[in-house]
């Protein structure tokens, strides 16, 4: 009972099941030089969006790079806090800044590192690094990825993580939502691009803790919470109704944050494309991996398997 409760109520990054979306609904904001390389790796650039929330418990360093608590560094614009990594280790120092988050800096050394890969057209990098960029990007534009309230915790609201970033989606994205977004873009400026993204977060963050305070008033516990089924099987969450009364008085925050990651992180991936020179994917789309590509893979799905437990039930001050 107690791992059935844990699942239903612990947090990941934008969940498993957004992040998947985010990562396959961008693949087709792409231009059609890079459409059909993407498209043909689908399946993979889904599966591995959640690759960096599986290392989370694996690797320390893993943690900072989802988040960042800005309102450490006090109100926007937030002058004590430099853009540049290495005047912010100056300002701030080092572990400091790992402490309260990364993710506005390590998306831009993702960015990088794909850049680089599509220079050298090194397919397995370039996949693995495109679903994996796409999971930080999308984790940019989750208000509470840029709170230090991140589940609600010092509010009484735990369970509001995973709440607002499984929970709606899980519930609405399919059914309702929609995902016809136009094109992604080149980005002149990725670094100012990710900061905008993160700042708009951290502004929504109180209107989220907020509003499901008011919210939480107007229900009892037992209309709050119920046992509906998820996955097959039957868990102790978030009522359907109780969600959907959320995400109306959100006014289509959660839709229009998943639309925003999906363009974004299009945008990434073109930026990096445009950065190394446009090479031609095309020619890259019937290459294969090679078996030792494809043990890498194979070897994290399995430490995932064997952590699963200790990965669904983190200790409450543990960072998401
Ligand atoms: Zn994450």
């Amino acid at each position: 009972m107690l791992v059935i409760l844990c699942l239903a109520e612990t947090g990941f990054c934008w969940g498993f099941f957004a992040h998947k979306r985010i990562n396959r609904y961008a693949v087709f904001l792409l231009p059609p030089e890079m459409l059909l390389f993407y498209k043909k790796n689908l399946l993979l650039i889904e599966e591995h969006a959640v690759d960096p929330d599986k290392r989370r418990y694996q690797i320390k360093e893993e943690g900072p790079r989802h988040y960042i608590d800005l309102d450490h560094y006090g109100r926007y614009p937030f002058p004590s806090l430099p853009r540049k990594w290495n005047d912010a280790v100056v300002a701030c120092n080092e572990d400091s800044l790992y402490k309260y988050g990364i993710v506005p800096w390590w998306t831009q050394v993702m960015l990088n590192r794909l850049t680089e890969a599509m220079q050298k057209k090194e397919v397995f990098k370039l996949l693995k690094l495109s679903a994996e960029l796409g999971h930080y990007v999308a984790d940019a534009h989750v208000p509470l990825h840029a709170s230090s309230n991140h589940n609600g915790q010092f509010t009484g609201q735990q369970g509001i993580h995973g709440f607002w970033e499984s929970r709606i989606p899980e519930l609405l994205a399919d059914e309702e939502w929609d995902f016809v977004l136009g094109k992604g873009n080149y980005l002149k400026d990725p670094g100012r691009y990710i900061w905008e993204c993160v700042f708009q977060s951290a502004a929504a963050a109180d209107t989220v803790l907020r509003t499901e305070r008011w919210l939480s008033l107007q229900f009892a516990t037992d209309k709050k919470y119920a046992f509906e089924e998820r996955n097959g099987i039957v868990v102790r969450q978030y009522a359907s109704s109780y969600t959907r009364h959320y995400d109306k008085l959100l006014k289509g925050m959660v839709e229009r944050r998943m639309q925003e990651s999906i363009k974004a992180v299009a945008s990434f991936w073109i930026t990096a494309w445009v950065q190394a020179g446009q090479p031609n994917l095309a020619a890259l789309a019937d290459l294969s991996f090679s078996a030792e590509e494809k043990a890498a893979f194979d070897l994290l799905q399995k430490e995932w398997n064997n952590d699963r437990l200790a990965y669904i039930c983190p200790d409450d001050h543990a960072q998401f």
